[in-house]
């Protein structure tokens, strides 16, 4: 008999947690995941990833029927409504779909789920629900939650001051909508409530939104946003958020300081504010210090290469450990750890992630920006716009561009950034050259299906030295 319960222990059954588990039961290990929502699937499937696309694509119809988009089509509808209860309905449907199907894989591929709280006792034991559970191998993927604001209370049931948990499941739309961070949750949430009927107005630190992606991305992006009517204030931070029956009173002023702003400190009304500031790492209550496995200062776990930690026999993967806080990141690393744990080769490319931002046009990105690939040496950039792509323009979507950027002297891929109706799908294959080391001719001289607009790549990469066709 095994001196373990189990081969490995999981704790967190999100798109880290769970396909760690999916992997190691097919590796022939014994595997139990803990968690302690009622439904597995982590913040992805439950409060992230899948709820907030679900009301994305419903109200991207809604206001492409309701704002004469699809009338440009000669898809006339003479009377219209929302049917925010339906729309609502088809979110949870989603959800609950989705949740199911992981509590059936993991039936399918034998693993026990431990419901409750994690925390260790020992390097090998953790205590879930008051039962102690031993493992040979625990893999820590704990996700993360909302980054509080100080002087901004979140009561998602109060459903004025909310987080994006809040932000999905509001039941009336907002006249005016605040969305505190000009990043990922606050820009799709943001459209979501805007494009059925709710004013937005979206307050960033920072001088301009999206940090971290592509400098010409973040500006164009801006721009749409804008002409979609989205009201920015950037370069701006909230103070105080007051809420009341009627509304929440905001105080804002520049980010730079109240005392020593030109404008000094303001105050905007609003109906409902989303706190979206970024998300740190779940680990409070764990019991770490029980096995001696400290924080990083962002209060990270570090890992090595393989996803282990300092501690043998206690590994870490997804939004706890460093990098991007995205899904497929913690799949990846998901499956690399537990190959590892089986003795295998388990590898995730950090250099080749991509990021999508499911608004509309959708923005995506992998590799390099220009400003940090510029800082490595010296490149070369190709730039097309979705204008000059035949099946954007045909569909009526000529915002956005594609830029392809290569190093100067080896033409080897470096990053591409895309600003499309369909960047979240056209990413993957400037994923799939980077990760095969494509150089821009590689993309340039591959055959692209016409019409698509993927070609928009192809012409992007045909840029880098001077030779697109369309434009
Ligand atoms: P999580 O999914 O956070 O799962 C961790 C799980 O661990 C949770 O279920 C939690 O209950 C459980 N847990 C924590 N502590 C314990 C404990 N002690 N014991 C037992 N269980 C515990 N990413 C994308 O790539 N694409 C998107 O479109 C996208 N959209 C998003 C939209 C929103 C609104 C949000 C909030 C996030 C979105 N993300 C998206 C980010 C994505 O959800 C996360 O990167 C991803 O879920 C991280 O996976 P994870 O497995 O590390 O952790
Ligand atoms: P984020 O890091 O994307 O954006 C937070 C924004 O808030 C930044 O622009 C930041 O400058 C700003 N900010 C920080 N403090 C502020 C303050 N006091 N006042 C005003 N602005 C402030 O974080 P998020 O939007 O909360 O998303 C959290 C995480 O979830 C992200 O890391 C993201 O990767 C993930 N996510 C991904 C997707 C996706 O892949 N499509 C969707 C949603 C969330």
């Amino acid at each position: 008999m095994s001196e373990f319960d189990y081969d490995v222990l999981v704790i967190g059954s999100g798109p880290g947690g769970y396909v760690a588990a999916i992997r190691a039961a097919q590796l022939g290990l014994k595997t139990a995941c803990a968690e302690s929502r009622a439904t597995l699937g982590g913040t992805c499937l439950n409060v992230g990833c899948i709820p907030s696309k679900a009301l994305l694509h419903a109200s991207e119809l809604f206001e492409a029927a309701a704002g004469g988009t699809l009338a440009k089509l000669g898809v006339k509808i003479d009377k219209m409504s929302l049917d925010l209860p339906t729309m609502q309905a088809q979110r949870i449907d989603a959800v609950t779909g989705l949740t199911g199907g992981i509590e059936y894989l993991f039936k399918k591929n034998k693993i026990d789920w431990l419901k409750g709280r994690a925390s260790f006792t020992g390097a090998n034991t953790v205590e879930v629900d008051g039962k102690s559970v031993t493992a040979k191998n625990i893999i820590i993927a704990t996700g993360s939650s909302v980054t509080p604001l100080p002087g901004v209370e979140v009561d998602n049931e109060g459903g004025r001051i909310v987080d994006s948990t809040g932000a999905l499941e509001l039941t009336k739309v907002p006249d005016h909508l605040v969305v505190i961070g000009g990043g990922v949750i606050g820009l799709e949430l943001g459209s979501v409530w805007r494009r059925v009927g709710a004013k937005v107005t979206c307050v960033e630190f920072l001088d301009q939104i999206l940090p971290g992606m592509d400098g010409d991305v973040r500006k164009e992006a801006n721009k749409i946003f804008r002409k979609q009517g989205i009201e920015f204030k950037l370069g701006t931070k909230v103070t105080k958020a007051v809420a009341g029956k009627k509304g929440v009173t905001l105080t804002v002023e520049s980010a730079a300081g109240g005392a020593n702003s030109e404008s000094g400190a303001e105050t905007i009304e609003a109906d409902v504010v989303l706190v979206s500031i970024g998300r740190r790492p779940n680990t409070d209550g764990l019991g770490l210090d029980k096995i001696g496995l400290e924080l990083n200062q962002r209060g990270q776990i570090e890992t090595d290469h393989d996803f282990a930690t300092k501690v043998p026999g206690v590994w870490a993967i997804g939004d706890v450990i460093p990098g991007p806080m995205l899904a497929h990141k913690a799949e990846d690393e998901g499956i690399a750890v537990a190959e590892n744990i089986a003795g295998l080769t388990g590898i995730v490319n950090h250099d080749v992630i991509p990021s999508v931002v499911y608004t509309a046009p959708e923005i995506a990105g992998v590799g390099l920006t220009e400003e940090a690939a510029k800082e490595k040496g010296p490149i070369k950039v190709g730039k097309f716009p979705m204008l000059g792509n035949s099946r954007a323009k045909t569909n009526h979507e000529p915002d956005g561009f594609v830029k392809v950027i290569a190093d100067a002297e080896t033409d080897k891929v470096l990053g591409v950034w895309i600003i499309a109706s369909v960047a979240g799908t056209m990413i993957a294959q400037a994923a799939q050259a980077m990760e095969f080391g494509a150089s821009s001719e590689d993309i340039a001289y591959t055959c692209h299906a016409h019409p698509t607009h993927s070609e928009a790549i192809k012409e992007a990469a045909m840029a880098v030295t001077g030779k697109p066709i369309h434009i």
